[in-house]
């Protein structure tokens, strides 16, 4: 077999769709979010971000900073192990201490991204209890879906965010079988919400566990920034909380946390957490000052709703498909493949902003959109250069307007 060949056929194929995927370039300045630097075509040139997860400009803050250059400083820049083997700093213990009392829990556990926390845990669990079965959320993440997989579980999907579908399934389960419901609270493509109170109250009805994924929503909801569960009061109906330190937190690592002895039972059973060096403790120690940071900035969440709020407000006056969102997550819908493309290399060529096009698989075909995250720090003149820019590509594309 010519395996070259066979590596380019398949990656052509995306590209003959017009979803292959091409990564900016860039050069982030602290102190200057969402300003950033980006080298195209043999030029460097000043750009806005619209579209990063750093939700509330974390990456930047002096904090953050201050306490990763002082521990590398001090510790080194590697963890220099796995987290048995010499690998657990006091930095490590620190930091799951800050993410328990986030999340008013008896313990956490932190791995290195929450991909490896939802892969591990979801795994770990579903495998390790006998007869065990998972009823997950259709737009669940791809980390959930390949955690549920590897587990080897029975697996059922209920139509997103439809509490009648997951009452159907649950009551065609056996009442005494272990059982799972794996859900998020902020989807981050289409910026719904979850019924999150109606679910808790099916899993007690069923006797289900509740495994619930607050990355896009940890730091930025709540009195404190512990979620959707905290700002609906339901902190202590959820089984397993699963978060990022990646996201709103603005440096990386994801985490679980829930009661001492499901915590030590993942990180006791769960490979992904055993194997595996833990972070530096620069980057805990970084991840514990954002979290405190947030914890302490309530104004800094109102601020950014009211952020994505005025940018809806705008594209909408502007004739803009902006789609329904509850959240602070902003899409405008394209609807097709090749012009999501073309209007973000528009957006980046003529305007110097940068949004990338979201496509299959990451959302459905026919459903192409430009996905915008406004920040406490995208002001208006930022947001007014933004949709007059949307404009003139919308026009030039021909794309279609609001409905
Ligand atoms: C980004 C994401 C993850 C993975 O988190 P990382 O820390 O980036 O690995 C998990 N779940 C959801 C819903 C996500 O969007």
């Amino acid at each position: 077999m010519d395996y070259n060949k066979f590596f380019a056929d398949k990656v052509g194929e995306l590209k003959s769709e017009g979803r292959y995927r091409v990564f900016a370039d860039l050069e982030r300045q602290a102190g200057k979010f969402p300003r950033a630097k980006a080298h195209i075509n043999g030029d460097l040139r000043d750009i806005t971000v619209w579209c990063s997860n750093d939700y509330m400009g974390m990456g930047q803050n002096p904090d953050a900073i201050k306490a990763m250059v002082d521990t590398a400083t001090n510790y080194g820049v590697g963890a220099g192990g796995t987290r048995n083997i010499s690998g657990t700093t006091h930095q490590h213990v620190l930091l799951e201490k800050e993410i328990a009392e986030l999340h008013q829990t008896e313990a956490s556990l932190a791995f290195g991204s929450g991909w490896i926390a939802n892969l591990t845990t979801l795994s770990t669990i579903c495998s390790l209890i006998p007869n065990c079965v998972v009823i997950s959320d259709s737009k669940n993440h791809n980390s959930m879906i390949e955690g549920i997989r590897h587990s080897r579980a029975e697996k059922h999907i209920f139509r997103h965010n439809d509490v009648e579908d997951l009452e159907r399934i649950l009551k065609s389960i056996d009442i005494d079988r272990p059982k799972l419901i794996a859900f998020e609270s902020v989807y981050s493509m289409d910026g719904d919400i979850s019924p999150m109170k109606e679910i808790c109250d099916l899993a007690d009805k069923y006797k289900a566990m509740t495994f619930l994924d607050e990355v896009h929503a940890v730091g930025l909801y709540g009195e404190h920034g512990a979620g959707v569960a905290e700002r609906d009061g339901l902190m202590d109906r959820i089984t397993i909380i699963q978060g990022t330190m990646a996201k709103a937190f603005g440096v990386v690592g994801g985490y679980i946390a829930g009661t001492s002895d499901m915590c030590d039972f993942v990180r006791s059973y769960g490979t992904g957490f055993i194997f595996s060096t833990s972070t530096p403790p620069a980057v805990a120690a970084a991840c514990r000052a954002n979290i405190k940071y947030l914890k302490e900035h309530n104004e800094l969440r109102i601020k950014h709703q009211e952020r994505a709020a005025t940018l809806k407000k705008k594209f909408s006056d502007a004739g803009l498909p902006v789609m329904d969102s509850e959240s602070h997550i902003v899409p405008i819908l394209v609807g097709d493949p090749v012009l999501c493309k073309q209007a973000s290399d528009e957006l980046m060529n003529v305007h110097n902003i940068y949004v990338q096009p979201i496509n299959y698989p990451t959302v459905e075909r026919g459903t192409e959109r430009l996905r915008f995250t406004p920040t406490p720090l995208h002001d208006d003149d930022l947001m007014d250069t933004l949709v007059a820019a949307l404009k003139d590509v919308w026009g030039k594309l021909g794309l279609k307007a609001a409905a």
